[in-house]
């Protein structure tokens, strides 16, 4: 069975923390992506399952088995790294056949057939004959991943394996990497800093920020449901907007505006003072000004429109106050229908739904609130 046991995972190289006190259970067959921004430790953390690194403290297990003290070749694992380091003199063939050179119990023709079989299932039986040096950057990725599949093991590491790859490519293999782990059903742990990756292919996400643990969770729960200010902020592009302020009463108090924390709202927040009011870019509602009722809702605002940067399918606004001066930070970024025009300079009306806002406790980041779900249906989302 390839399920995996991280217990107190603390890995030091000198003074620095590498990983600190990470524990962490991975299901068998499960597809775990291990996010955060560079230097937060996942790569260190990925070398210690591998047997690469030997851990300060704490346990690793797969399976059942104790892994500390074991070799790497004897851990059941097969890695892929970003640097695909196939052997330029060796025909793809040679390469993929070399992964099972360890391997005991083998004939010679038995070998043979499973490279031809890994091939197959990776598209490239047509180029068995070539050298790497014959290939492009996404074939030479295939028979990386070949070279680590012919072994059939319990658990595949990955280590930004995708990263070489132009952005298309990328975007193929990603999905190619999937239905692969869909079919093989080996329980994959793999390294990215990219957030697209990390959302689309995972069956759950570990967030890391300075060798801690920050969540563990689906992508969306880590998307609606960030435990803190990190996680809300590393995960979606773009980023959840973060506005600081101070509570006064039931209004919190920003240089910016002044937003009432009706009921439940202000409930959440208890004592707290010093608050990081989040909102996504994709739930503000921008509306045009309405001449005819230009009286504001409590959870209205005037701003006026910055720069627009149009992806055709949506647009991004950099929303900023009337009247601040134009180098002022933009206080919010907003995402609009692509055929909603708006023009720079243009006055619009925002709506912060109380709904759809997290607050965080700005002392310890942590999440105080999360938005509310609109149906039964985001939250069985949610929760699958
Ligand atoms: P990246 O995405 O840039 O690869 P990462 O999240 O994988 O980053 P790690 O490579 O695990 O991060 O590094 C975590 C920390 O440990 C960093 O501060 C790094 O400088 C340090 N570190 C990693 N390997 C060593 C080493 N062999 N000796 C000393 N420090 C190291």
């Amino acid at each position: 069975m390839g399920q995996i046991q991280l217990k107190n995972l603390t890995k030091r190289f000198g003074d620095t923390v590498a990983v600190e006190d990470l524990s962490l259970d991975i299901d068998d067959e499960e597809f775990l992506v291990l996010v955060g921004p560079s230097g937060c430790g996942k790569s260190t953390t990925l070398r210690c399952l591998a047997g690469l690194e030997t851990p300060t403290s704490g346990d690793i297990y797969i399976g059942n088995d104790h892994m500390n003290y074991r070799v790497p070749q004897n851990r059941d694992i097969a890695m892929v790294f970003q640097d695909y380091a196939l052997y330029p003199h060796m025909t793809v063939r040679q390469n993929i056949r070399y992964g099972l050179e360890e391997e005991p119990g083998y004939t010679s023709a038995e070998r043979n057939a499973r490279v031809e079989e890994v091939a197959e299932t990776l598209g490239i039986a047509d180029l068995l004959d070539r050298k790497p040096d014959e290939l492009s950057g996404g074939q030479q990725q295939r028979v990386a991943l070949g070279r680590a599949i012919v072994r059939d093991p319990e658990v595949f590491l990955m280590d930004e394996p995708l990263s070489n790859l132009d952005a298309k490519l990328r975007a193929e293999m990603r999905t190619e990497l999937q239905s692969l782990q869909n079919q093989l059903k080996v329980t994959t742990v793999y390294v990215t800093h990219n957030q697209t990756e990390a959302m689309t292919m995972s069956d759950r996400l570990a967030v890391m920020n300075d060798g801690r643990l920050q969540q563990v969770g689906t992508p969306l729960e880590c998307y609606h449901e960030p435990n803190n200010v990190f996680v809300a902020e590393f995960i979606g592009e773009p980023m959840m907007n973060l506005v600081h302020g101070t509570r006064s009463g039931s209004t919190l108090v920003t240089n910016h505006f002044e937003y009432p924390l009706d009921g439940e709202l202000r409930e959440a927040v208890g004592d707290r003072e010093d608050l990081i009011l989040g909102v996504r870019p994709e739930d503000l509602a921008v509306q045009d000004v309405d001449d005819e009722a230009p009286e504001l809702e409590p959870h209205e605002f005037h701003f006026e429109v910055g720069v627009v940067e149009p992806h055709g399918d949506q647009n991004v606004l950099h929303l900023t106050r009337p009247g601040r001066a134009s180098d002022d930070e933009d206080v919010l970024q907003a995402v609009t229908g692509g055929m909603h025009l708006v023009t720079q300079g243009e006055e619009v009306v925002v709506t912060i739904d109380p709904a759809k806002i997290h607050l965080f406790d700005a002392s310890t980041g942590q999440a105080v609130r999360n938005r509310r779900h609109e149906s039964d249906a985001e939250l069985t989302q949610l929760e699958q």
